[in-house]
């Protein structure tokens, strides 16, 4: 009975290839296709949007104007299937006046005001899909708070479907920043009773919705993406207000370190970089870090000093402002910084207004531009990552496998993955700092650059980065035997 392979129904608001914004992104393509791999039926369900569609890809269109409840009434949609034979089937859920716009989540004033529309319907359509194939899952994956509400719909509303009479639910919590809350008047778009569901128990906070509450409280475990920050979001410091919620349900919360794709992000065959590059022989990550000084308009005698990186998402959460504070005091010491980063217009200005001081030390580029982070991860000699939480990070681990040895504060993913550098036995992988402070920050810098100068010692730290092995077959196997186990807690609903 164990080891019979589940059915796994994976709902993600953006997945690679198709969209992405961020991190969840990577583990909404990554994390299905490792399963199947481990041989599960994994099925994916994301909304058709206007970047999916302009990819245009080959679809089949498996049914057209379904209703799917949204508030008093039901709307149309349309479902459609990847034609290409692959690992596991994605669907879509089509409909215009919903999805196909220029962001997945929001436009320059913010938020798109709708959202809590777009994705209940989504969540109810997804819950549709499954019925209209025929798909009983034994599991159903949600992942941060756009997927929040179906754990709700499925211990309510849909609980006496057939369907998932017997499934059990894991919600992943990839970032406690982001909540899903709305207005409590808008509860009747949901479909959920108000006295079953609108409670301190229940998906109420404070007042409001919230629909990443919603998924911690209606599932059977919950996840999140590093061990460490499993603990941190169980304190007031980093739980945002969840801490007391899942510390209540602490033997049901679980981290599970991100995966890497290590199809894409490999240094010996990247398809972005000018010279490819492997442990044994260096020689490439040397042409990279001098085409990266090139193309970026550094002075040329940058090649011989040490060169910091930064690729980042420009948000209060990644402690640019700590960057800006230290840039003074490192790039004085003839040091190098190249910055790729987009997002907040207020950072990007801030950056901006100090960058005449060091021309010809410093570049910033304000774009999402995947090639460009390529040759930044390659071409650094280190990569900064000075996060005030970090749930998990991706970036400290692709510069681990770059030779390119990060620098990070000690917290959540990047507190799992990076070790100290010890000179005395030549262990570790990086450098860390704590507490986030400017000041600890710009300490640990100066021990890097010391090290640095040491050129027998910084290539034994970056060849012990290069050795780290963070592929998502490990990741996927852990959240096997959760699932695994999730099923056998509850014999009732045992696979049938
Ligand atoms: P988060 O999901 O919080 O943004 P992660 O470190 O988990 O942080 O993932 C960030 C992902 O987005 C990585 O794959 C990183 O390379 C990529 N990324 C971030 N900013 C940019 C950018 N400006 N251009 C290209 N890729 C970026």
């Amino acid at each position: 009975m164990k080891h019979v392979h589940l059915k796994i129904l994976f709902l993600c608001s953006e997945a690679v290839p198709f969209a992405k914004t961020g991190g969840l992104g990577d583990v909404g393509g990554s994390l299905p296709l490792h399963l199947a791999k481990l041989g599960q039926d994994v099925r994916l369900i994301l909304p058709l949007y206007r970047v999916t569609k302009e990819q245009g890809l080959s679809l089949v269109l498996l049914a057209e104007n379904i209703g799917v409840p949204l508030g008093y009434e039901e709307l149309p949609a349309n479902i459609l299937k990847i034609k290409s034979k692959s690992d596991f089937a994605v669907y879509f859920v089509q409909r215009e006046d919903l999805y196909e716009r220029p962001n997945l989540y929001a436009n320059e004033q913010g938020d798109y005001y709708d959202n809590l529309e777009r994705f209940t319907f989504y969540s109810h359509a997804a819950l549709r899909i499954a019925q209209f194939v025929g798909f009983k899952p034994d599991i159903i994956h949600c992942h941060d708070w756009q997927t929040g509400l179906v754990p709700a719909l499925v211990r309510g509303a849909y609980a006496k479907n057939p369907t998932f009479g017997t499934v059990s639910l894991v919600f992943t919590i990839h970032n406690i920043g982001y909540q899903g809350i709305f207005p409590k008047e808008k509860l009747y778009i949901t479909g959920l009773s108000e006295k079953e569901f609108f409670h301190p128990e229940g998906l109420e906070y404070w007042d409001k919705i919230s629909l990443l509450k919603s998924g911690i409280v209606y599932s059977d475990a919950v996840t999140t993406v590093s061990p460490r920050y499993a603990r941190e979001i169980q304190s007031p410091e980093y739980g945002m207000g969840m801490e007391g919620i899942l510390r209540k349900r602490k033997e049901r919360v679980y981290g599970i370190l991100n995966g890497v794709d290590y199809d894409s992000w490999d240094p010996s065959k990247d398809r972005y970089l000018p010279a490819t590059y492997c442990a044994e022989d260096l020689a490439g990550k040397g042409r990279c870090k001098e085409a990266l000084v090139l193309e970026l308009g550094l002075l040329r005698s940058m090649v011989e000093r040490p060169l910091l990186g930064v690729v980042s998402r420009l948000d209060a959460q990644k402690g640019l402002d700590l960057i800006l504070k230290v840039i003074e005091p490192i790039l004085e010491q003839n040091v190098g910084l190249v910055i790729l980063g987009s997002g907040s217009k207020q950072i990007k200005d801030k950056i901006t207004e100090v960058m005449p001081r060091h021309a010809g030390r410093m570049a910033f580029k304000y774009a999402f531009d995947e090639p460009l982070a390529h040759r930044i991860i390659a071409g650094a000699d280190m990569l900064l990552v000075p996060s005030r939480y970090e749930p998990c990070g991706l970036t400290q681990m692709y510069a681990l496998k770059y030779g390119t040895v990060p620098l990070v504060h000690a917290t959540g993913g990047l507190d799992d993955t990076v070790v100290e550098f010890d000179p005395s036995k030549v262990e570790g992988n990086g450098f860390k700092f704590s507490p986030f402070a400017h000041g600890a920050f710009l300490d640990a810098i100066r021990k890097a650059l010391h090290f640095f100068s040491n050129r027998e010692l910084w290539r034994a730290i970056m060849l012990n980065g290069m050795q780290a092995d963070f592929s998502w077959a490990r990741s996927a196997k852990q959240y096997l035997d959760l699932y695994r186990s999730v099923v056998d807690r509850f014999p009732g609903r045992k696979i049938q």
